[in-house]
């Protein structure tokens, strides 16, 4: 049986940026804390946590300490909280979520509707809100649109969370239009998304089985997922080499693998070997 592991996949540069600047950090004599999650996978979290970064769910007195702020960015308030609680602040949020707060914040400045193509919930989300000072719209999906709010906006700007799935994006957009008379999309899907997506557009469809590594809190990883499926049914998501089952290979000729943009090469390559142990 053929093994074919995608380019793209495991870590973004933004994930290994975050992850570097985290490493760095916890060098410094300082406590070192973290609110939610550096990146959404568990092994890179306990790797985290393991060199003394401490996770925290909210600030306290921060004299002497420092706050390290995820690659998906945070909410505007966060810093300046922290700032004046007198924790020393280093950023890890990934450049290009910080493109999307700018490019956000510039259209609610010229009297745009920010508009925001995302998962409501996820932590990028939140702090692509978090920088604006009016009101945002978030939207997930066709069926969400909130059609009587929309039908009332003259001027909007649409940003796009940066692991968005882009027909889902474009599925929207297209409704949208049909509304707002005046409307400036900006595709903030980030590059490394996009590669990814490319690739298993078509890597589902040239191998019999198709696996997906990553945590099961990634949003990337769970939109690689959705993709995979849609083509092959033969699709698994698994978060680590325990989860795959011998009898998913039992006819399958070749197996194609990616992984998330916050899976370590550690995870890939474990679960490569648990396939090579159970199939050769
Ligand atoms: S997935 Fe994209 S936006 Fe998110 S950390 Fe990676 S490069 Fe940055």
């Amino acid at each position: 049986m053929r093994i074919h592991l995608a380019k793209s996949a495991g870590f973004c540069f933004g994930v290994r940026k975050a992850i570097t600047t985290a490493l760095e950090t916890a060098k410094t004599k300082k406590p070192v804390f973290m609110l939610g999650d550096i990146v959404h996978n568990e092994e890179v979290v306990k790797q985290i946590r393991d060199i003394g970064i401490k996770k925290i769910n909210s600030l306290c007195r921060g004299k002497g300490k420092t706050l390290l702020i995820q690659a998906h960015g945070s909410p505007r308030r966060t810093l300046t909280q922290a700032l004046k609680l007198g924790y020393q602040v280093i950023d890890a949020t990934c450049p290009m979520v910080k493109e999307i707060h700018r490019i956000a914040c510039n259209k609610e400045s010229h009297g745009n509707q920010v508009i925001i193509i995302g998962d409501k919930k996820h932590d990028e989300v939140q702090g692509i809100v978090g920088q604006l000072k009016s009101r945002v719209l978030v939207i997930d999906r066709i069926q969400n649109v909130p059609l009587t709010k929309i039908k009332k906006i003259k001027k909007a700007g649409i940003v796009v969370q940066s692991t968005q799935n882009l027909e889902n994006v474009l599925d929207i957009l297209k409704l949208l239009r049909k509304y707002i008379p005046k409307l400036t999309f900006h595709n903030t899907i980030c590059n490394p998304t996009k590669t990814k997506q490319n690739e298993v557009k078509t890597m589902p469809l040239k191998n019999t089985l198709m696996i997906i590594i990553g945590s099961k809190t990634s949003a990337n990883t769970k939109r690689i997922y959705e993709i995979s499926k849609s083509l092959n049914k033969n699709s698994y998501w698994v978060n680590s080499a325990r989860e795959i089952k011998k009898v998913w290979f039992k006819k399958a000729k070749s197996v194609g693998i990616t992984a998330g943009a916050s899976t370590p090469e550690s995870s890939i390559k474990a679960i490569i070997k648990k396939i090579k142990t159970i199939t050769f």
